[in-house]
């Protein structure tokens, strides 16, 4: 039930992979509109794709597939490929642990879904700022 072709999947792959991605570039402009000023490149552990120094958040854009989100996007791009899926394991678990450390050190931390971006950026870009604006 692998409806998507190989050129798709390739592509997928590239864009997903890459930095300054669309859902990345989409926050990016709407949180500049709203005023709030982020760091990117920020030195710190995991890469953060958007980080608030001042409000001590951390916020990573999640793509759904290669952080194994479980959703609508992770499904339909996965194949049965084992390599692929434990690939995946293994970005979840880094994840958590990168999570795990930033914790330790006092960053409060900030997940954004592809899936929730691509539906709705000014929702989930919303949601972000309604909690930044709550600390
Ligand atoms: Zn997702």
């Amino acid at each position: 039930m692998d409806r998507i072709t190989p050129k798709t999947r390739s592509r997928n792959m590239s864009r997903i992979k890459s930095k300054n991605t669309t859902p990345e570039l989409l926050v990016r402009r709407l949180l500049f509109k709203l005023g709030k000023r982020y760091r990117v490149h920020y030195e710190l552990m995991g890469k953060p794709d958007i980080v608030f120094p001042n409000y001590k958040v951390v916020v990573f854009i999640h793509g759904c597939y290669w952080h194994g989100h479980g959703c609508r996007i992770d499904h339909v791009s996965k194949s049965n490929c084992e390599f692929w899926i434990n690939k995946i394991n293994k970005n979840k678990e880094r994840d958590k642990k990168i999570q795990r450390q930033l914790k330790h050190d006092n960053w409060k931390l900030f997940t954004l879904w592809e899936c929730d971006i691509l539906k709705s950026h000014n929702n989930t870009v919303k949601s972000l700022v309604k909690y930044l604006n709550s600390l």
